[in-house]
């Protein structure tokens, strides 16, 4: 288990939880704030026991960050986490997150212009991505360059995002196809029955 991640049973759930502020209304109790698997693609991922690169102190880029809800918890455990959402309202909140975290910084920036946040971000130990927009695997390419050598890509797929009258599968495989183009897939699976229609993959950048 990663140092900060615990399993807690908190108000009579069980499940894993980190050492910080609440911000969606979870569960708490002697500083622990459960990490609710239906609100966060990661949280499946961890719960599963993947690999996902993300240690203590670890560096980390999230793209995609709406309201904190799951870059709360990385902040939580994590290094420096760069916060990267490109819509105004949501952005609001996680400035409210990250103001009781001072690792987490909020950037309101479009994941598919690196560019223009690349004098900010330093290199990172992962890439947590959950964007749900079309290109998703684009969105991946394009950020590659800020993940060190060994680092990790945990990238949350939503199929209907891409395209909402294809088969989830036939999407599935594309984006993977697209994302062999610097990346090799260490990990693919749905993130159901959390998530519909959802695949989590855990990907390294190829050198
Ligand atoms: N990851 C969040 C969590 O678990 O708490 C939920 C993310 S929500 C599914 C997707 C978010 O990605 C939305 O807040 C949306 O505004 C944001 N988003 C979509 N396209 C983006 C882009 N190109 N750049 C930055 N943020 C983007």
């Amino acid at each position: 288990m990663i140092d900060g991640l615990e399993e807690r049973s908190i108000g009579g759930e069980t499940g894993l939880a980190t050492r910080g502020e609440p911000v969606y209304g979870e569960p708490t109790a002697d500083g622990w704030r459960l990490w609710d698997r239906s609100r966060s693609k990661l949280a499946v991922l961890l719960d599963r026991g993947v690999d996902t690169g993300l240690e203590a102190g670890s560096t980390v880029l999230y793209l995609g960050a709406a309201s904190g809800t799951t870059v709360s918890h990385v902040a939580d455990l994590a290094g420096p986490t760069y916060a990267v959402e490109f819509a105004p309202r949501p952005m609001r909140d996680l400035l409210t997150v990250a103001e009781d975290r001072q690792n987490l910084f909020p950037l309101l920036k479009d994941a598919r212009q690196p560019e223009s946040y690349a004098h900010v971000v330093e290199p990172v130990d992962v890439i947590v991505q959950d964007v749900a927009i079309r290109g998703q695997a684009d969105v991946a390419l394009a950020n590659r360059q800020f993940l060190k050598e060994d680092g990790r890509l945990v990238l949350s797929v939503k199929a209907r995002s891409e395209d909402v009258t294809r088969d989830p599968e036939a999407v599935f495989a594309e984006v993977k196809e697209r994302l062999a183009e610097g990346y090799t897939v260490r990990y693919a699976e749905s993130l159901e029955p959390f998530h519909d229609d959802h695949l989590g993959i855990v990907a390294e950048p190829d050198r």
